[in-house]
């Protein structure tokens, strides 16, 4: 069937509207008077019957080309377990008004098709059809349920369509996130061997020392092995916290002592830079030891990566009532504030760093993931050419307990 009309069956003002439709489709079919009242009280009279069991039913009308010409149309349809109550009173009367009366079943719908022989004076073809589609679809409506109606189908067709597109975004983000983990690890394992051998090959020593040229040559292939692990690393870390499969080890510990001690190593990952560190507060904080550790190495490599070498980086931790704020300042390029939230962003990399700084992007989105998990939260404060400060705000869950006197 070519459909012309769309109605669904809510409530009795839609038996109007179908009857209404019905008439007028009927006229400009150019059927008689007489024949469009008739069509229109069979298709009310089933749509009643209808709308008494169930507001889930349906009317299409159009027009159907079958040999020996076209027909009107309408299928009322309804939902299948409505069926077995039965329309018997409307179906028997519909019958009798029009003849060609089928009821059938169509997936999981009923449906009772109605069908009236056109006259040859309606001289319908595929434009003419397409012009009464477009008349329907364009008519002012008759009132203003009507309206409401039309509104509202409206507004289902486009919540619909992005709910459609809502469920391929996530379709090809989640193809994405299988494909980063899957080429994350599979990229880990030959790495690792370079690195291995590489290492293996520097400290030999006795017949198998290598000159001191291709010594340095195995340094750069073990210190680029060491940078493509971690950016391996970053890969996976995104892709278990997409799958949310990132597990915390949460210890409550004594902040200051942690930072000491992390500080430390990380001082390693910038071995030649001055950090200056005041932990001024201390409190009992609930973390993931290894996991804070990635947030604050993150910070405090980046705070090295973006300043020059001989400026220095420095680290300041204060408690500010129930919460802990670990800053890191350092003196280096700084940012425009249009990046300050989407640094956090997943892959986004400040415009000016992204010819002069190797980097993926990930660093900050999964350190300010990993600080969302402890209920904390990571801000930026920076100007171009000054440099920036990052601050970590991690809630305190209790004072550091007072040591008794002379307890030892
Ligand atoms: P990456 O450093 O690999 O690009 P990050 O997620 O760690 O990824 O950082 C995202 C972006 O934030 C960087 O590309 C850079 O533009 C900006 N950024 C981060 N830290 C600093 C900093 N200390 N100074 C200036 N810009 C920074």
């Amino acid at each position: 069937m070519k459909e012309i009309v769309y109605i669904t069956l809510e409530n009795e003002m839609d038996l109007i509207l179908a009857n209404r439709k019905a008439m007028k489709l009927s006229e400009r079919l150019n059927l008689s008077n007489a024949t469009q009242t008739t069509f229109a009280t069979a298709v009310s009279e089933i749509a009643r019957e209808v709308i008494e069991c169930t507001d889930r039913g349906v009317v299409s009308l159009g027009v159907i080309s079958e040999r020996p010409g076209y027909f009107l149309a309408a299928k009322i349809s309804y939902p299948e377990e409505v069926a077995s109550a039965g329309l018997m009173e409307g179906l028997s009367y519909a019958q009798k008004l029009v003849p060609i009366l089928e009821n059938f079943q169509d997936d999981a719908s009923q449906v009772v098709e109605l069908k009236m022989k056109l006259p040859r004076s309606s001289k319908l073809n595929a434009s003419k059809i397409r012009t009464l589609q477009e008349l329907f679809e364009s008519e002012e409506p008759y009132t203003a349920y009507e309206e409401i109606k039309k509104r509202n189908i409206r507004l289902n067709l486009i919540a619909e369509e992005r709910y459609e597109k809502l469920l391929q975004s996530q379709y090809i983000n989640d193809r994405k996130n299988e494909f980063i983990s899957i080429a994350s690890h599979e990229l880990k394992t030959p790495v690792t061997i370079i690195k291995a051998f590489s290492q293996i090959a520097l400290s030999s020593s006795g017949e198998d020392t290598c000159s001191e040229k291709v010594k340095g040559y195995l340094a750069k292939i073990e210190s680029q092995a060491s940078r493509l692990t971690a950016l391996i690393q970053q890969l996976l870390d995104v892709s278990k916290i997409e799958n949310g499969k990132i597990d915390f080890q949460i210890e409550t510990v004594s902040i200051r002592a942690y930072l000491q001690d992390t500080l430390s190593l990380v001082q390693q990952v910038v071995p030649n830079r001055p950090l200056k560190i005041t932990l001024e507060d201390d409190a009992l904080v609930s973390l993931d030891k290894a996991r804070m550790e990635q947030v604050i190495a993150n910070i405090v490599g980046n705070a090295a990566k973006y300043s020059s070498p001989d400026t220095e980086i420095s680290i300041r931790m204060q408690r500010a009532g129930q919460t802990m704020i670990i800053s890191v300042t350092d003196y280096g390029i700084g940012m425009e504030t249009t990046n300050f939230q989407r640094i956090f962003d997943k892959f986004h990399r400040a415009e000016s760093v992204s010819k002069n700084y190797s980097g993926l992007g990930l660093g900050l989105y999964i350190a300010s993931r990993i600080v969302a998990e402890h209920k904390g939260r990571i801000e930026v404060e920076s100007e171009i050419g000054e440099g920036s400060t990052f601050r970590v705000y991690l809630p305190v869950c209790g004072d550091i307990p007072e040591t008794v006197p002379g307890a030892d």
